[in-house]
């Protein structure tokens, strides 16, 4: 009885998570003719990648993400051709404010740095920025246009990549725990809940706040913990503030949507990983919300209906460890994105798909190596 119920399939690749990550890894390597077979514990894009704040900015990373967030500029750019939806993308540019001419100077200093990746940034003064933005508060002291970078729905793109990844022929299962996953030298045992079995020759880590979980059981810890960025939505206003903006420090960030909701983030809350459990923290929420206000006054008159936060994982450096393991050949891993791989992750299912076809990347991925915590045992 037991045997009929038992499921065992096989594929080429096998993908723990059905985030943005992994659903991208899954439409790129099914472009690329290897079968995929992507396990989700619950439903693809309902974590981190289905709740986040939206942004799609290059603007702010650091050196050694730019040739990985430029890859995926250049993939954000053609989504309706890639996954047959745009998700309400929207080249809006990305304004990072600066309160002090302290702030302005850190801003002419990356734009300098920025540069060097083809990443064209425009510093503007106080009285420039607020001739060109009208709606800014008094205190700021200037800022830093990337006009390139934009925002999207969270809400529509995971599920856009799933969809399209099955559209390719990726078998998707949602609803389907990994519990345990191992190596017999030559291909993976991916053990299911649901009865099932998995066997392929490469398998992805795509656990998202997880994936130190999978990375610990092939012998590779990685100092991951979890965060819960709050984010929170007005009701509609009058249009008003077109691009993303943002602020030295990330005390707030704030986008207003085609049907005029401000969507804002700041802070962080709380949360309990084991039961997917989070919850936004008020304090730090409104300590947010009332910077946001004085650096645009409209958002005093606005009425918060709703504020939620997501569970991500994030390591020390900030970086995301996204590469070969240390320890098996065949498994490669893409999780801790740090609150900030909604933007990379088109990149990085090209990249993923890059190592499991050709063994290597034109990407540089060396900065997100899981050495760099050495603690493989
Ligand atoms: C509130 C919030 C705001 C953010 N804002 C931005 C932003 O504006 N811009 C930006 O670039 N980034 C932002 N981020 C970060 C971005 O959302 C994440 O970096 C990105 O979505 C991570 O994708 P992922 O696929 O790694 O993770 P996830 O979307 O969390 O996916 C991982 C998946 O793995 C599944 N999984 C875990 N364990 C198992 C298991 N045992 N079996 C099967 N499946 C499993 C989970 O259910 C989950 O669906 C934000 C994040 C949050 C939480």
């Amino acid at each position: 009885m037991s045997e009929q119920l038992h499921e065992q399939l096989s594929a080429d690749v096998a993908i723990i998570g059905g985030g943005l990550m992994g659903c991208a890894a899954a439409l790129a390597l099914r472009r690329m003719n290897l079968s995929v077979v992507l396990l989700e514990q619950g439903w693809c894009g309902a974590q981190a990648s289905g709740v986040n704040y939206g942004g799609v900015r290059r603007q702010g990373r650091p050196a050694s993400q730019l040739p990985l967030s430029q890859r995926a500029y250049a993939i954000w750019q053609n989504l309706p051709e890639l996954i047959g939806a745009s998700c309400e993308y929207t080249v809006s540019g990305h304004l990072k404010l600066a309160r002090t001419e302290q702030e302005l100077a850190t801003l002419e200093d990356y734009r300098v740095m920025a540069s060097e990746y083809d990443l064209p940034l425009e510093v503007l003064g106080r009285a420039a920025l607020r001739q060109r933005y009208p709606w800014l508060g008094e205190q700021v002291a200037g800022g830093s246009l990337c006009a390139g970078d934009g925002h999207a729905n969270p809400r529509l793109v995971a599920a856009a990549f799933a969809q399209a990844a099955k559209h390719n022929g990726a078998i998707v299962r949602e609803n389907t725990t990994v519990k345990t996953a191992v190596f017999d030298g030559e291909k993976f045992h991916v053990l299911a809940g649901n009865d099932l079995t998995l066997r392929a020759k490469f398998l992805l880590n795509c656990a998202g706040a997880w994936g130190a979980e999978f990375a610990g059981q092939f012998g590779e810890t990685v100092p991951e913990y979890p965060i819960f960025p709050n984010m929170w939505v007005t009701e509609p206003m009058p249009k008003l503030v077109v691009p993303n903006v943002g602020i030295v420090g990330g005390g707030f960030y704030v986008r207003q949507v085609e049907r005029g909701n401000f969507v804002l983030g700041g802070g962080r809350g709380s949360g309990q990983l084991d039961i997917a459990s989070t919850r936004p923290a008020s304090a730090s929420m409104f300590a947010s919300m009332q910077m946001a206000c004085e650096f645009i006054p409209a958002l005093k008159n606005a009425l918060v209906i709703r504020s939620w936060t997501g569970v991500e994982g994030a390591l020390p450096d900030h970086q995301p460890v996204l590469g070969p393991s240390a320890t098996t050949p065949g498994l490669f891993h893409a999780f801790g994105f740090s609150g900030g791989g909604f933007q990379l992750a088109p990149a990085v299912g090209e990249v993923l798909a890059d190592l499991v076809v050709r063994g290597s990347t034109e990407t540089p991925i060396q900065a997100f190596a899981i050495q760099r915590f050495s603690t493989a045992s």
